[in-house]
């Protein structure tokens, strides 16, 4: 019997974290790339969120012992408030969002929602708890209706034209020749960036997330394709935590706190206008893509 059901019961372990990693790399892309090995504390209890406050206390990371990345990250969201970190490619932002994420444990300090440290609740319930709207929304040969409920199983069409409708991308949806039903990626239909981003942010919202991780986009999306998307991101983040790791200042002009990292250390903090009138660091990257941009 034991030596049956030990290995019956292992694999069943398996596959379910393949699973479970296979789901979250499609979800996440670049943001969580690599999944590290993290396992739940025996008998860990659910994440309780109640009102989805995040805080960063003193953390540290290193990927490999030898190079630090995250140098005493202190960062408090309070539930609701929209957060955006900014900085140099390479300064950890995507870093932190591994972390919140629990790809990795910290290496020193805590990082913790609604109070409770990340590594004493389940990882299915803290992925349960977070969206994330991924840099390239990956987009399965099926409906747009598969696509979009994807991840949450039973939503009703209700829920599905709500979430699409949030995401601006409902009337979009019914004008192709067979509506939800239509057929699309690699063999089907082929959405635009913007499309696909859309249908990522109203697979999102369907989860109904309390916490809001935003790894912006890169991607040469044209002006006003930008424009729409931010607009269906400010609605998704109504009434949530939001965490927005930004790559484009202009987007990010009205969160209640920016944080400028630079080389795993935060340099500057505070509002878009609070940093402009202080001439540092964030006004530097302010007036030089300002200047790109005309
Ligand atoms: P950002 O998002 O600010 O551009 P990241 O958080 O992605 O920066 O990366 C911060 C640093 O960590 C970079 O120097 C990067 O090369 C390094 N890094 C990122 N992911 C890994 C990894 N999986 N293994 C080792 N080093 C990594
Ligand atoms: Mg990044």
């Amino acid at each position: 019997m034991i030596q049956i059901s030990m290995p019956l019961n292992f694999l069943g372990g398996v596959y379910r974290e393949i699973r479970q990693a296979l789901v979250d790399m499609g979800e996440m892309f670049d943001l969580l790339e690599q999944p590290a090995e993290i396992k739940d504390k025996p008998g860990a209890p659910d994440l309780d969120v109640r009102g989805g406050a995040v805080e960063l206390r003193d953390v540290e990371f290193a990927y490999d012992p030898a190079r630090p990345i995250l140098k005493g990250i202190s960062v408090k969201i309070e539930p609701g408030q929209k957060v955006a970190i900014v900085g140099p490619s390479g300064s950890g932002k995507s870093t932190i969002g591994r972390l919140l994420f629990r790809f990795y444990d910290v290496t020193g300090g805590s990082l913790s929602i609604d109070g409770q440290d990340l590594r004493d609740v389940t990882q299915d319930s803290l992925h349960a708890n977070i969206g994330v709207v991924p840099q390239d929304t990956v987009l399965f040969n099926d409906t747009v209706r598969y696509n979009i409920a994807y991840g949450r199983d039973g939503a009703t069409q209700d829920e599905i034209e709500a979430a699409a409708r949030a995401a601006q991308i409902h009337d979009f949806i019914i004008g192709l020749p067979e509506g939800y039903e239509t057929r699309v990626g690699e063999r089907g239909l082929k959405l635009s960036g913007g499309e696909k981003q859309r249908v990522g942010i109203a697979r999102t919202l369907l989860k109904n997330p309390p916490i809001l991780l935003l790894d912006e986009a890169t991607s040469a999306l044209d002006t006003e394709t930008e424009r729409g998307i931010q607009e269906a991101l400010a609605r998704a983040g109504e009434g949530r935590t939001v965490l927005t790791i930004a790559h484009r200042l202009s987007t990010i002009a009205d969160a209640d706190r920016i944080v400028v990292l630079e080389a795993g250390e935060i340099v500057e903090e505070g509002t878009h206008a609070d940093l402009l009138l202080k001439g540092g660091r964030y006004s530097g990257l302010w007036a030089r893509q300002e200047a790109e941009a005309a």
